[in-house]
């Protein structure tokens, strides 16, 4: 896969998070109390957790050394 950004190739990877990890629309996003509220409920949550580390696992995640942006493909 290359870059939207540059067109160069990008490394493929993961992202590791310590929690859950949500999309949310721009608007809600941007409401900083109320996304923390509604966290668990209102937002896209994607990745694998892993109880033994306590972690969430997102497969898909690319990385462009020239722009020094990661992005992926997550569900
Ligand atoms: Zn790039």
């Amino acid at each position: 896969m290359n870059c939207p950004f540059c067109g160069k190739e990008l490394q493929k990877g993961g992202i590791i998070a310590g929690g859950p990890v949500a999309w949310f629309p721009e608007r809600e996003f941007n409401r900083d109390l109320l996304s923390k509220l509604g966290f668990y409920g209102h937002g896209k949550t994607f990745g694998k957790f892993v109880p033994i580390v306590n972690q969430i696992k997102i497969p898909n995640a690319y990385y462009c050394d020239t722009c020094g942006k990661v992005m992926g493909a997550f569900d």
